[in-house]
């Protein structure tokens, strides 16, 4: 990837890492890495990157470290702070592409929100037990997470989702789709789940779903009448043919 754009992964857990990995080895240059957690020795089997010498460190230093060694091309701004309302702005601003890879739903909904005002494309994903999903947002031009959802979930819910843990793999595909995803917008390429839902079901019968994701009407990300117009654009010129 020749590109210089810079890249933010927000949450370096299992997605997260995941997806850092794949944009490294891709090529990119300039990432990211925002997360306050420090390494613990229960993330040792999912987020591979970390050994036991990092416990106790925070995981932006220790996943800058590993990879820079790895991939001595990229450049790691490694920040191990929470996004939030006070530095979302400037932070999304500074980036081309932004990566969703955290567990916490309200900071989803604030990168949703920060992204679509700032106009910078990012990608969602969620993890939840043996299904993880990913969703690709063009800013006013396919769905938002608030045409899909609309509301955070109540703190009940997304506890439930904490405690129905996460089975690495399906955060490693996740990761990966996530980071094929940014390198396709940030190299001119056009990313394949902008308002598509990817899932990924990794059950007694693994499978990936593809489902369109239409832009919901009165969100205030306006894709909605960007789509109706497009649609509206397409179906003239299929009665110019008939
Ligand atoms: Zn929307």
């Amino acid at each position: 990837m020749a590109s210089e754009a810079k890249i933010l992964v927000v949450g370096a857990g299992g997605l997260g890492i995941s997806a850092a990995w794949a944009l490294a080895r891709s090529g990119a240059r300039c990432l990211t890495l925002v997360d306050p957690d420090p390494v613990e020795l229960s993330n040792l089997p999912r987020q591979f990157i970390f050994a036991n010498a990092d416990i106790g460190r925070p995981k932006v230093e220790a996943a800058r470290e590993h990879l820079t060694a790895r991939f001595p091309g990229v450049s790691i701004d490694a920040r191990a702070i929470t996004l939030d309302e006070a530095n979302a702005a400037a932070l999304i601003g500074a980036h081309s592409f932004v990566i969703d890879a955290t567990d916490n739903p309200l900071v989803k909904f604030l990168i949703n929100d920060t992204c679509v005002r700032l106009g910078v494309a990012f990608v969602y994903a969620g993890v939840i037990g043996v299904r993880g999903q990913a969703m690709t947002v063009l800013p006013g031009q396919s769905a938002c997470l608030r045409c899909l959802f609309e509301e955070p979930p109540g703190e009940d819910d997304a506890a439930s989702c904490r405690d129905a843990g996460i089975i690495g793999p399906v955060a490693g595909a996740i990761g990966e789709v996530e980071a094929d995803e940014a390198i396709r917008r940030v190299t001119g390429l056009t990313p394949q789940i902008a308002g598509k839902i990817l899932t990924y079901d990794a059950g007694a019968r693994p499978r990936v779903r593809v489902a369109s994701v239409g832009a919901r009407p009165g969100c205030a990300c306006g894709a909605f009448a960007a789509t109706t117009e497009a649609n509206r654009g397409s179906k003239e010129h299929d009665e110019l043919h008939h």
